[in-house]
């Protein structure tokens, strides 16, 4: 199929990188379960050991059914290439550590999922990997916190629970003139936002959200925009310009120049995912292929039922704050205005007048929405943070990530709004009688 009849997400999402099956000439595309595939001569798989030749070894590292769904996510980011694992924590984990080594640094936005801010903050951390939180309301802060030994930048797109896009460009910008890559977690706003399109050069997503969209399995993909220069910054970025010793000496801006810029990714996957073994299982590739193929559609009903919901909310007694990229005044409406063309997404916030107990009122009173820890669902779900999430987190912490007592997320799924709506207002009833 020519590039031509393939330029906008809808076709992409259900035909980049899959015709028909080679083997059996089947449409959709098959689970490729198997942990091992038969090389053709003692030659074939030195070559492919050599990385000489490029093929399929062991399923730990790559899979056939995995590849259609590294490709497809890719065509549909802008980007040259990804790497499929286990989940979105393996995503982010492995997106940094494939540049940052003991001794390291890397500058994140303070606005990140508590699961993130705990890997930063700690396991990162004892791993002697420094993680400098920032706040995004100023991208400056990004350039005071870089030193000799900053490797990346870190940040979400659209983060909750304050639901303010951040800076992309701006902070991508300030990166380049340092030679630091901006790694953006883009799993709240796929389709909505492409990163690469404003710098970044990373993308990861928790595939087990709006990609998945069925709440049926945890995955995770790392996305390389080939659009940076890692030789150019050489001395910035040493783990893809010195040698290796964990690949025979390799220096990955040399040993993959010829198969196109994906350096970042061709590594991550021939030492981090061979050595951790955080591999993505075929079958759920398979699932997230399913789900690709009507993301374009869902995020459009997402979008459509979150603004419903928030604009109800706004009017509503017991709410005290609306946090929704629609509902910003200042510096966050610029940025929905600058970001945000295609839609606010499926994730909406409020501050309840009645504090935690209201909160947690509101959640035990639901019946339609779930009360679970996921976002992205098909359905709508609801969760207190400040009682989950967001628990482990000092008070500080809380803060700094714009959790407070009062706050419940709301992920808006693709129900007809009328019942949703009849939900979360008889639960708010319940709210107010509670506070
Ligand atoms: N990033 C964001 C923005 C998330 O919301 C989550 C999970 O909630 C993750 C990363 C982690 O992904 P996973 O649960 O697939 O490990």
């Amino acid at each position: 199929m020519s590039s031509n009849t393939m330029k906008h997400p809808e076709t992409l999402a259900l035909h980049a990188g899959w015709r028909s099956d080679p083997a059996t000439t089947s449409v959709a595309v098959p689970i490729y379960q198997t942990t091992s595939y038969q090389f053709n001569s003692a030659e074939h798989a030195a070559n492919l050991f050599a990385l000489k030749e490029f093929g399929n070894i062991y399923t730990r590292i790559m899979n056939p059914t995995t590849d259609v769904l590294e490709k497809r996510l890719a065509a549909l980011e802008g980007g040259a290439a990804a790497l499929a694992v286990a989940s979105g924590q393996a995503a982010s984990a492995m997106a940094v550590q494939n540049l940052a080594r003991a001794g390291d640094n890397i500058v994140s936005s303070t606005d990140l999922y508590g699961g993130t801010w705990n890997l930063f903050a700690n396991t990162l951390r004892d791993q002697g990997i420094e993680v400098r939180f920032v706040d995004p309301a100023d991208p400056e802060a990004f350039a005071r916190a870089t030193d000799d030994r900053t490797r990346a930048y870190y940040a979400e797109t659209l983060p909750n629970p304050k639901l303010v896009v951040f800076p992309i460009a701006e902070v991508a910008a300030i990166g380049r003139k340092f030679g630091v890559p901006l790694i953006m977690d883009n799993t709240a706003a796929p389709l909505l936002v492409r990163p690469f399109d404003h710098g970044a050069a990373v993308v990861m997503y928790s595939t087990t959200k709006y990609i998945g969209g069925h709440g049926t399995s945890i995955g995770g993909i790392v996305i390389d925009g080939g659009n940076f220069d890692w030789e150019a910054h050489a001395a910035r970025q040493p783990a893809l310009n010195t040698p290796d010793p964990s690949y025979h000496g390799a220096v990955w801006t040399q040993a993959v120049k010829g198969i196109g810029p994906v350096a970042y990714i061709i590594k991550l996957r021939v030492t981090l995912l061979r050595d951790l073994g955080a591999a993505m299982s075929p079958f759920n590739a398979f699932q997230f292929l399913q789900g690709i193929e009507t993301l374009p559609l869902r995020m459009r009903e997402h979008s459509r039922n979150a603004r419903a919901v928030a604009d109800y909310l706004a009017g509503h007694k017991a709410v005290a704050r609306v946090i929704h990229p629609a509902h910003h005044t200042g510096i966050g409406a610029e940025r929905t205005a600058k970001y945000l063309p295609n839609g606010q997404g499926g994730l909406c916030g409020m501050e309840l007048k009645g504090g935690l107990a209201a909160g947690r009122a509101f959640i035990d009173a639901l019946k339609l929405l779930y009360h679970v820890a996921n976002i992205g669902d098909a359905r709508s779900l609801a969760i207190h943070p400040a009682s989950t999430t967001h628990s482990q987190l000092t008070e500080e912490e809380q803060h700094a990530t714009g959790v407070t007592p009062g706050y419940v997320r709301l992920s808006i799924g693709i129900e007809h709004i009328d019942d949703i709506l009849a939900d979360i207002s008889q639960a708010l009833d319940a709210a107010a009688a509670a506070s």
